[in-house]
């Protein structure tokens, strides 16, 4: 029992120590990413507080989407997604054709993935703030300067290589059928480490706020290690809203990985997760252990009646605290009174029309030539 114990502990320790462990609480918490990750410590880091009193207004105009309503541009190029937990979030990775641009963009980007922050309540879980508020959740997707770049990691050490487009999540009252696609993948990958691949693809934007021509744009860094500073950021005003219940499915993704699933040495098959659900009175949940993912399990040993016991950590509070402006200054875009539409949300959808014709045109034309080269 002590050997099993103690040999899992050591291989999570080994598998911990070779990516350099960091996590959101404890010792290998925010405030000390900087030991192993010096970009860290930079002058031009994300999340912030966006405080509206203090942002330039200025219309950088709308921005165009080409493949977020899930349609195909070219039949032969394939899209597909795939979500895992990584024991830091819930993240799906995008292949195809996912395409942003203008809203003073200075470039094309390619999506490659998307993924969520949350907390364990509804006062904590987005990573920017607005005013001050936090709100109980924020999604990411995330792009990379496909004009300038092969690939993101290629991207990432550049400054403006990187966009990342954030929404807030705030709990409504309705179930949001946008993400029930994320829901039944997050079934699939509650453990630490698992992935899923889908059969079908889902379109992304209803993951984000449906007004997305009104942001707030600035010069940042990924919010995670290495916290490189390539990050033009365009954080929506307007949230994006889920139900409670929906909500609840982000704070059940656990931290622990599947092989730790086996918690009765006598017994060497995994238990299948129905099963441990059938047993759900001998589980204990260890709350708001979001902390140190180098733990040393301390499992309580109780044989209870069926002599199986194992400790479920949850993955929450994933939000890094906001970071120091240090005079970076943030635009507040909007349509100007005199723009051609504030009414019409779906207008800056992939079709581009609320787009003076001539950018849409040099833009798919450099998205042409790229393609199809
Ligand atoms: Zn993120």
């Amino acid at each position: 029992m002590m050997f099993s114990l103690t040999l899992v502990s050591f291989l999570v320790l080994q598998a911990y120590a070779r990516e350099h462990a960091w996590s959101y609480k404890g010792n290998t918490g925010p405030e000390h990413w900087s030991m192993n990750y010096k970009h860290c410590a930079g002058e031009r880091q994300s999340p912030i507080n966006i405080d509206t009193t203090k942002v330039i207004k200025k219309d950088l105009g709308p921005l165009t989407w080409i493949g977020m309503k899930g349609k195909l541009i070219d039949e032969s190029r394939p899209s597909a997604m795939q979500i895992l937990n990584n024991g830091h979030t819930v993240q799906v990775n995008l292949k195809g054709d996912y395409y942003a641009s203008g809203g003073g963009l200075p470039s094309g980007y390619k999506a490659t993935q998307l993924h969520f922050h949350w907390g364990e309540d509804k006062k904590r879980g987005s990573e920017h703030q607005l005013n001050g508020k936090q709100y109980p959740g924020e999604v990411h997707l995330v792009a990379y300067d496909f004009i300038r770049f092969n690939s993101l990691e290629e991207a990432l050490q550049n400054p403006t290589g990187v966009a990342v487009f954030a929404t807030f999540i705030d709990i409504g009252k309705k179930n949001n059928d946008g993400y029930n696609a994320i829901i039944d993948g997050m079934d699939e990958v509650e453990f630490n480490g698992e992935v899923y691949d889908y059969q079908k693809t889902f379109p992304i934007h209803p993951l984000m706020s449906n007004k997305r021509n009104v942001f707030y744009r600035y010069e940042g860094s990924l919010t995670t290690p290495p916290c490189y500073e390539s990050v033009l950021w365009t954080v929506f005003k307007e949230p994006v809203r889920i139900s409670q219940r929906q909500m609840q499915f982000f704070r059940e993704m656990l931290l622990n990985r599947p092989d730790e699933y086996i918690t009765d040495p006598s017994q060497n098959d995994t238990l299948l997760l129905e099963e441990l659900e059938k047993m759900n009175e001998t589980i204990q949940v260890e709350k708001r252990s979001a902390d140190n993912d180098t733990y040393v399990p301390e499992p309580e040993v109780d044989d209870g009646e069926d002599g199986k016991e194992m400790i479920l950590r949850q993955l929450i509070n994933n939000f890094r605290p906001v970071q120091k402006l240090n005079g970076r200054s943030v635009t507040a875009s909007e349509p100007s009174a005199m723009g051609l539409s504030t009414s019409d949300e779906t207008s800056s959808e992939d079709s581009g029309t609320y787009l003076a014709p001539s950018m849409v045109i040099s833009f798919m034309m450099l998205l042409s030539s790229i393609i199809l080269s």
